[in-house]
């Protein structure tokens, strides 16, 4: 296997672990970067699964010990990294890595890594993201209406970004959300026949009537930059 560095990222809400953890499902030797995080878990989230959770303290340590490939601080108030060590980790097991980042982690990642293929998830539309963030919030039993709102203002700013990724995936149905996805995995690893057909049509330059779509439900048909 090649090693290659896949970058994920989406508003929050999209539906992007859900997609992540199907995808990996489907698809062999594919690593996820835990990444470190100061902020608190939430619902069933367990420490070194869905993130490291640790202090400032300790995240300004490792900023200091150059210890990150990227970081950023996402809605204003928590620090989150990706560590250098997932990815000679991963190198060293021969493993393709998935990084779920923020756009601002994304782009440092880009710039160091050129290689690297991203992907950005879109939801169908901002009331379904609405819809989603509420429900998510509700089975978690926190339904905190300023972090719905932040976070649903923040999509607009992401999405205005979505011109910089490789790809791009509607997370309308989970199912063709995911063959999607798993095509674009294994094309990049070298296949070829119909998952090259479905990895084309994913491209932020093809400029698919779903993606489209998308974008002008969040008012932002040609500001997207695709
Ligand atoms: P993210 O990781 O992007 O923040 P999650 O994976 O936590 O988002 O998904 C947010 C909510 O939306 C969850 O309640 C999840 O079950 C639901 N969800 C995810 N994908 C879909 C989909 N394709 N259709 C309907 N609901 C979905
Ligand atoms: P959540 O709090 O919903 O788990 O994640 C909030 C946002 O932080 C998501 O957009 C997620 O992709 C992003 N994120 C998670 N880990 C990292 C990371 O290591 N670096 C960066 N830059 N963003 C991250």
């Amino acid at each position: 296997m090649a090693g290659i560095l896949f970058i994920i990222s989406a508003p929050s809400g999209s539906g992007k672990s859900t997609l992540v953890n199907e995808v990996r499902r489907l698809v062999e030797g594919l690593e996820f970067s835990v990444s470190y995080t100061t902020r608190a878990p939430r619902g069933s989230e367990e420490d070194g699964r869905e993130y490291h959770f640790t202090t400032k303290e300790n995240f300004e340590r490792m900023i200091a010990a150059d210890e990150f490939l990227e970081y950023a601080t996402v809605f204003g108030d928590n620090y989150y990294g990706t560590a250098v060590s997932a990815l000679v980790q991963a190198r060293k097991h021969g493993h393709d890595l998935l990084l779920d980042i923020d756009v601002q982690g994304a782009l440092q990642v880009m710039k160091k890594v050129p290689e690297a293929v991203s992907i950005f998830i879109l939801p169908p539309s901002p009331q379904v993201l609405e819809m989603r963030l509420r429900n998510r919030s509700q089975a978690e039993g926190m339904t905190q209406e300023s972090v719905i709102e932040k976070r649903l203002s923040q999509a607009r700013n992401e999405l205005l970004k979505i011109g910089d990724y490789k790809y791009a995936l509607v997370n309308d149905q989970l199912e063709v959300a995911a063959t999607e996805m798993r095509s674009i995995v294994l094309h990049e690893r070298g296949e070829d026949g119909v998952v090259e057909e479905i990895a084309a049509q994913c491209l932020t330059t093809a400029k698919s009537a779903r993606l489209e779509a998308a974008l002008e439900s969040f008012y932002l048909g040609d500001q997207a930059g695709v």
